[in-house]
């Protein structure tokens, strides 16, 4: 499989992105044969352990591009007493409020949601867990990361930290995009407030339901030299391999990265 010839960008998202597929596809703790998702678990490790970190906590936390899915938020929620969530596609909003409001037909995060609870210490808190979440999210609204105020027309309040996990990598064609994005969301953090992001490396294309979409292609410095750059500090950073031999993708690692808002944007 190759990369598309042009880069598919939000309208492509809207237009063809299957919230429901792609949550079957990537967020079931085991696929059809029983593999475990190894992809999954790491990420839900790494979140665990930013969320543990010192100065992690405070009250807004905000999701950009959140997607379908809930999996970034389940240890952010012990930290942060309201949520608002981000993203370009409808139908990714609402599938995310179809769990929010648990409604019929909505994704079954239960088992994801016991992963979690057992690396926080007691699995059987996953129902607690489930309704804590779900009261926290007080908002899902439309974004759009190229935007200088992505959730143009409202201006929300800066928040105490802002978390985006695979997102930017696929919402920004060239590194300048990816670069003024960073600074696009970075302006939703108060400083001193915390950027959060999980960011696939060396990838240029993710498929799933015969859809393939782009990637750009990054790596561990250019992430952390666009995160310093658009004004923020690196504050813990670490790169997991991703397991070759995935048909879906040519993803080779995993970048986990904590960084700080620096006072000034040109400090
Ligand atoms: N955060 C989720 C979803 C990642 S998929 C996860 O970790 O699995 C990439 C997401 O980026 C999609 O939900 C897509 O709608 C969103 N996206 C693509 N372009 C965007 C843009 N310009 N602004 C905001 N979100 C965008």
């Amino acid at each position: 499989m190759d990369a598309p010839a042009i880069f598919t960008d939000a309208e492509v998202y809207q237009r063809s992105f299957d919230p429901q597929e792609y949550l079957k596809e990537f967020y079931r703790m085991s696929d059809s044969e029983g593999q475990p998702n190894t992809f999954l678990m790491q990420n839900l490790r790494s979140l665990y352990k930013m969320f543990s970190l010192e100065g992690l906590s405070g009250d807004t936390l905000i999701d950009v591009g959140c997607g379908p899915t809930i999996y970034q938020l389940l240890s952010a929620c012990e930290c942060f007493q309201e949520i608002i969530a981000l993203d370009y596609t409808d139908q990714n909003r609402r599938e995310l409020e179809k769990w929010l409001k648990n409604e019929a037909g909505a994704f079954d995060w239960r088992p994801v949601v016991e992963y979690v609870c057992e690396l926080e210490g007691d699995r059987e808190k996953w129902a607690e867990k489930e309704e804590k979440l779900r009261k926290k999210v007080r908002q899902v609204l439309k974004c759009d990361v190229t935007k200088a105020n992505p959730t143009d027309p409202v201006s929300l309040p800066p928040a105490d930290c802002i978390i985006s996990t695979l997102c930017l990598e696929a919402a920004c064609k060239d590194l300048a995009t990816f670069l003024s994005a960073l600074r696009n969301i970075g302006a939703l953090v108060k400083p001193g407030g915390h950027l959060v992001m999980v960011t696939v490396l060396h990838e240029t294309y993710y498929a799933f339901n015969k859809q393939v979409f782009s990637c750009l292609r990054l790596d561990r410095n250019m992430v952390e030299e666009a995160v310093e750059s658009a004004g923020f500090a690196v504050k813990y950073s670490e790169v997991q391999p991703y397991l070759p031999g995935d048909v879906r993708t040519d993803c080779e690692a995993i970048l986990s990265l904590v960084a700080c808002r620096r006072a000034s944007i040109t400090g």
